[in-house]
C-alpha cells in the first residue's frame, strides 16, 4: 500500500467540489488551517473549534480501545477495510443524533449533515468540527482517493469525494462500522464531550491581529476568527469587508476558567485595542472594526458591563468615551 506521509486539514480538498464560494467565508477559511490557530502554552495537548481533547492517542490506548471492537470492525477501522455496500447498520439511519468515532468516541457527524448518496454507505457532506476528520491521500486500487480518518485515534472512516451537496459539495462516503451513533438526549460517554472549556467572543478591529493576540496567552485553547452582530446569516467574508452587513470582524476565544479567567481577558481586550474609535481601529474604518463584546452566560455579561464601566471610570481610558458594543452572544451569533 502506497500512502504519502502528508496530512492534510479536510477542508482544504474543498478546492476539489464546488465549494470555491465558501472559501470567502471566514468560519470555512479557519477551517482550512485549523492547527495553525491552536497555541498549546499550557501543555501539549491539543482541542478542537468545538473544545474536544484531540490530542493523537498513543499505540497502547489504541489497542486497548479496540478490545472492545468486533473482527469485522478491526478490519474497517485499523486496517483500512471497507464494508460491503448498503450492509452497514446505519446507512438508513434517519435519527436526530450524531454519529462518533466507533474507536475513540470523538463525534465526526451530526444527522444534519446526512445525506442519502445512493451509494451504499452513510454519506454526510461535513464532520460536526473540521479539526475531528482528516484527510490522506490513499493511492491504493489502483486510483487516487482521499482517505478520512479520526483525528484522535487514527481510525479508518473512508474517503471523501468533491461531489456532495452544497454548502460544501463534499461527500464524506464513511463506513458504519467506523461510527458509534447517539441520538439526541442520550448520556454521551466521557470520552465524547468536550473539555471544561468556556467560550468568549471579542470584536476589536482586524481580527487576525486580536486572535494573535490571544492565542499567545496561557489557558486559551483555541481562538478562531470570525463575524457577528450582524443580521444576516448568509453573509459572506467579502460582504463583511464592504461594511454594510452590520458584522463587525470578531473572534471565538475557547479557553481554561481555571488557568485563565474572563476578567483577564476582558483586561488584555482592553490593552490590545483602543476601544474608544467608535466604528474603526486605527486605520481601518468602517462598523465592520467597532469594538465589541458579545457574552456567553449572564457571569460573562455582569462581568464585562462592571468592566467597561470600571474603565471608563478610572482606567486607562477614563479621559474619552468608551465604544465598545456589549451584548449577549445570543443574539449575535457567531460565523
Ligand atoms: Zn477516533
Amino acid at each position: 500500500m502506497t500512502r504519502t506521509s502528508t496530512i492534510i486539514p479536510i477542508a482544504a480538498i474543498a478546492f476539489l467540489g464546488t465549494a470555491m464560494t465558501l472559501l470567502a467565508n471566514a468560519t470555512w477559511a479557519n477551517a482550512q488551517n485549523p492547527t495553525e490557530n491552536t497555541t498549546m502554552t499550557q501543555t501539549t495537548d491539543q482541542y478542537s473549534q468545538s473544545g474536544h481533547n484531540i490530542t493523537r492517542l498513543s499505540n497502547k490506548q489504541i489497542q486497548t480501545l479496540a478490545k472492545d471492537l468486533t473482527e469485522e470492525e478491526r478490519k474497517i477501522i485499523l486496517n483500512d477495510g471497507t464494508e460491503a455496500p448498503f450492509c452497514g447498520n446505519l446507512l438508513d439511519n434517519k435519527l436526530d443524533g450524531t454519529y462518533h468515532c466507533r474507536l475513540c468516541k470523538l463525534p465526526l457527524f451530526g444527522s444534519n449533515s446526512k445525506f442519502k448518496s445512493g451509494t451504499g454507505w452513510p454519506s454526510f457532506f461535513t464532520p460536526v468540527d473540521p479539526d475531528h476528520v482528516l484527510t490522506e491521500s490513499d493511492n491504493t486500487m489502483g486510483m487516487t482517493r482521499e482517505e478520512i480518518t479520526c483525528t484522535r485515534c487514527g481510525g479508518h472512516l473512508g474517503h471523501v469525494f468533491p461531489d456532495g451537496p452544497k454548502p460544501t459539495g463534499l461527500r464524506f462516503c464513511v463506513n458504519s462500522a467506523s461510527l458509534e451513533f447517539f441520538e439526541d438526549g442520550d448520556t454521551l460517554p466521557k470520552a465524547a464531550l468536550p473539555s471544561k472549556t468556556q467560550i468568549a467572543y471579542f470584536a476589536g478591529g482586524c481580527f487576525w491581529g486580536i486572535e494573535d493576540r490571544y492565542a499567545k496567552l496561557d489557558g486559551v485553547l483555541n481562538v478562531i476568527s470570525g463575524y457577528q452582530g450582524g443580521d444576516d446569516s448568509k453573509t459572506t467574508y467579502k460582504e463583511v469587508l464592504k461594511g454594510t452587513t452590520g458584522h463587525a470582524e470578531s473572534v471565538k476565544v475557547v479557553f481554561d476558567p481555571s488557568i485563565i479567567t474572563y476578567n483577564e481577558l476582558l483586561s488584555w481586550f482592553f490593552r490590545i485595542h483602543d476601544p474608544t474609535q467608535g466604528n474603526r481601529q486605527g486605520p481601518d474604518i468602517g462598523t465592520q472594526y467597532r469594538s465589541a463584546i458579545y457574552t456567553t452566560s449572564d457571569e460573562q455579561f455582569n462581568q464585562a458591563q462592571a468592566f467597561i464601566e470600571a474603565q471608563q471610570k478610572e482606567g486607562r481610558w477614563s479621559k474619552r468615551k468608551i465604544t465598545t458594543e456589549l451584548r449577549s452572544e445570543s443574539n449575535a451569533k457567531f460565523y
